[in-house]
């Protein structure tokens, strides 16, 4: 095989799912390295997606393939001739020169093959039923699907929940071999030219900052948690309530730069968390009720671009911004919350009472990414993120490996994708003996 012809794209979210088609497209081969079980990322826990409010996996797409929607076509990443789909993995250790890498990989089996169709049997014949623990969770069984938006559509298996002995889901499958119940996990070594860095974002853990309580308090939740609870296909249904008791929610705060622009935490900007914060509010007043009464207590707002409708819609639809900083949040005996706040602009103390109170963390790089980068030996800042060698954000400084999505930094999803072209354009440029851009 044609070394120069082969690349490795590590993270199958947004930004590592474009990347792996335009290579493919072009005629690589592409190894496309996913931990989780599916592909997707964390679009799949996002409902709406700014600018155009659509499913995120409904964008239509502008490849090879016009007028067919994305979400089919990036579905069919399992059944692109030149991509493999290598879900569940971790890679181990990666070594070799441009040209010329080595990624050893350690593949956790599946149990469930890439060719289940979906059809649900086993999940009906499976005796295991999963009772939640969390209101962010749903029941399932020990077979379950992982996410309705999951790439592929295919079951998996939680096999330390089995029943001793149990096979009733291998019985009732239509199709033989689709589920080995004994399949184990696989070292795997793979020679490739290039790499691709795709391995996304993650929320802060706000629960650092103790004022706010997050992890002590079930109705202060995060902006990604929020999404998940507004979204119909999510744990409740797309209904908004306060976790601690299932109640609706009458009124809810939200709180803006948590971590972010702090020099104690993150010092930066994560620059697209003022416009879902809009988005979601936006939602809830104009979709859900819109007598829920929404505070927004901020430092600024970074709307950037056409995002600044978002805002200007929100005011319009009643919801309140206050420019400030919360000093405490406290639960009174009846649950409510009551928050305590700086109003920087009129210079005023303030406190109000809510039934949920969302924080918006910084977006920081994804769980494990410092081990990865430290493994690979990239340069990274002291937020965690990988050091650009040069103007170019996709060029890392080992020649070869190259960064696109939010691997970079917090960016939304039009860029996320714009960033994978970028660095499939350094790759091209290498193989076709081209210097990349700086
Ligand atoms: C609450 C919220 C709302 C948002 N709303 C919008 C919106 O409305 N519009 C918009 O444009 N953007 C929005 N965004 C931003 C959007 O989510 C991102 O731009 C987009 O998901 C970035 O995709 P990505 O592929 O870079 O990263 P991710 O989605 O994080 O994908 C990274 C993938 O890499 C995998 N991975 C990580 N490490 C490894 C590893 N070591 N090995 C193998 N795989 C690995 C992960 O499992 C994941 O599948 C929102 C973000 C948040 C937090
Ligand atoms: S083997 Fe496991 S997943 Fe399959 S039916 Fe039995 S308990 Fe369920
Ligand atoms: S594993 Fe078999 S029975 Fe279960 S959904 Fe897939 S094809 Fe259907
Ligand atoms: S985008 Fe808004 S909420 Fe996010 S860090 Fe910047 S100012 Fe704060």
């Amino acid at each position: 095989m044609d070394l120069n012809k082969s690349v490795a794209v590590i993270g199958a979210g947004i930004a590592g799912l474009q990347a792996a088609i335009e290579l493919a497209d072009c005629g690589l081969n592409v190894y496309l390295i996913e931990k989780k079980a599916y592909a997707g990322g964390n679009v799949q826990k996002l409902y709406k997606m700014f600018p155009t409010d659509d499913c995120a996996f409904c964008t239509v797409s502008t490849l090879l393939k016009p007028g067919i929607r994305k979400c089919f076509y990036r579905a069919g990443v399992t059944k692109h001739p030149r991509i493999s789909l290598l879900a569940d993995c971790e890679v181990k250790q990666i070594e070799g020169v441009k040209g010329n890498f080595k990624i050893a990989i350690t593949q956790h089996p599946r149990y469930v093959s890439f060719n289940c169709t979906r059809c649900g049997e086993c999940e009906g014949a499976c005796p295991v039923e999963i009772t939640p623990k969390k209101w962010n969770e749903t029941p399932r069984k020990a077979i379950y699907l992982p996410t309705q938006m999951c790439i592929p559509q295919t079951y998996v298996i939680d096999r330390e929940k089995c029943e001793p002995n149990c096979a009733k889901c291998v019985e009732i499958c239509p199709f033989e071999g689709v589920i080995n119940l004994n399949e184990q996990g696989k070292e795997l070594e793979l020679n490739v030219g290039a790499i691709i860095l795709a391995t996304g974002y993650k929320e802060f853990d706000p629960s650092p900052l103790i004022n706010l309580k997050y992890g002590l308090y079930d109705d202060v939740i995060t902006q990604l948690e929020l999404a998940q609870m507004l979204d119909p296909n999510g744990p409740t249904g797309g209904r908004l309530i306060r976790p601690s008791d299932g109640t609706p929610v009458k009124s809810l705060i939200m709180i803006q730069c948590v971590g972010s622009r702090d020099q104690t935490y993150k010092k930066y900007c994560s620059t697209i968390c003022c416009s879902y914060a809009c988005k979601h509010a936006r939602i809830i007043k104009a979709e859900r009720d819109s007598n829920i009464d929404i505070y927004v207590i901020y430092m600024d707002i970074r709307t950037f671009g056409a995002l600044e409708t978002y805002y200007r819609e929100c005011r319009e639809l009643g919801i309140d911004f206050l420019r400030g900083r919360v000093a405490e949040i406290r639960q009174r005996k009846d649950g409510i919350l009551n928050v305590i706040a700086v109003d920087t602009l009129l210079q005023r103390s303030i406190e109000l009472s809510v039934d949920l109170v969302v924080l918006t963390p910084a977006l920081t790089p994804s769980i494990g990414s410092d081990e990865l980068f430290k493994k690979i030996g990239v340069e990274t800042d002291e937020s965690g993120y990988i050091i650009a060698k040069s103007g170019d954000k996709t060029l890392t400084s080992i020649e070869g490996i190259y960064l696109c999505g939010t691997a970079i930094a917090p960016t939304d999803f039009p860029s996320s994708v714009t960033l994978a072209k970028a660095a499939v354009f350094n790759v091209l440029k290498q193989i076709n003996g081209g210097e990349p851009s700086s």
